[in-house]
């Protein structure tokens, strides 16, 4: 099942994706109740979902907002750095990592984390955070969203601890992520994780090592890995974090981006406003933001 969060005006609504068309399954759940409430209720609200009559209201996908389908996470984006081959190699030969230009690939995932406020919509614009950063880089990854939480979850029993898988760019302000050592600050300017389209259920994926992550600027392809190339796979991801971190419903987990990035080019291209930048990944959909000076730019 495809869950999305739109809006046509007014409130935000949760809709179920059917070819072109978004359901509007608000009227089926609680006053108020969102795709975290959802998911995190998967066992009494899926089968309810999956049963949605033909009568909802519905809407084409072309006329309503799509919103990040989890516009504000209970708490930061769980992300991972240097966990493709080609990648590690690449942010090792930009210097922007470690001065001795290390191509070593890590011994255990290396984690961070975005901030809640950083999401954005997966049509919205990324705004440049001009006198803030001036080396603004995208990151094309597939994020896993758990669906049941838990702790000392282990590799064998991580899938069932997975609800679903949805699109997120990592954007990046290289300079601040260099300058302040933890990255944190460089990962999370606001609108710097546009996330979506979809939220997608695990079901609906076969084999996530099969995904393709692809990403473009302005119409040129720069990225494309299967997700199998991951160093650190889904299941090794969940075991690492949830070893003495509870994890819980609706947490995300970006698992990392393939090469192909800004700062892998001599010299490196970053983003500068009116660049547009794609994300998709097979089965999940493409996300396109538009990069903006400031914000209400037409
Ligand atoms: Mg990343």
């Amino acid at each position: 099942m495809k869950l999305v969060t739109f809006s046509t005006g007014g409130d935000l609504r949760v809709g179920v994706v059917d070819a072109d068309e978004v359901r509007d399954v608000s009227g089926l759940l609680p006053a108020g109740a969102d795709v975290l409430q959802v998911i995190e209720d998967w066992a009494q609200w899926g089968p309810v979902l999956a049963e949605r009559p033909p009568s909802l209201p519905a809407f084409a996908l072309d006329d309503v907002r799509l919103h990040a389908p989890i516009p504000r996470p209970r708490r930061d984006v769980f992300c991972v750095g240097k966990n493709y081959r080609e990648h590690v190699a690449e942010f090792g030969r930009s210097g922007y990592d470690q001065p001795d230009r290390s191509e070593t690939l890590p011994e255990h995932p290396v984690v961070f984390s975005k901030a809640t406020t950083s999401v954005t919509g997966p049509f919205d614009d990324v705004l440049a955070h001009p006198g803030v950063t001036s080396e603004l880089d995208y990151e094309a990854e597939l994020a896993v969203i758990i669906g049941r939480g838990g702790r000392g979850i282990t590799r064998e029993q991580a899938f069932d601890h997975v609800w679903g898988y949805t699109i997120v760019d990592d954007v990046t302000a290289r300079d601040l992520q260099r300058r302040h050592k933890q990255w944190l600050i460089g990962k999370s300017l606001d609108t710097h994780c546009p996330m979506g389209p979809y939220a997608v259920s695990a079901d609906e994926i076969t084999d996530v090592t099969a995904l393709q992550v692809e990403s473009c600027v302005n119409g040129e392809a720069r990225q494309s890995a299967p997700v199998k190339d991951l160093i650190f796979d889904v299941s090794e991801l969940i075991a690492t974090i949830s070893a003495g971190i509870t994890l819980l419903p609706g947490d995300v987990i970006a698992t990392g981006t393939p090469a192909g990035v800004g700062i892998g080019f001599d010299p490196p291209r970053f983003l500068v406003p009116g660049d547009v930048v794609e994300v998709s990944i097979t089965g999940l959909g493409t996300q396109r933001n538009r990069i903006i000076d400031t914000e209400g730019e037409s």
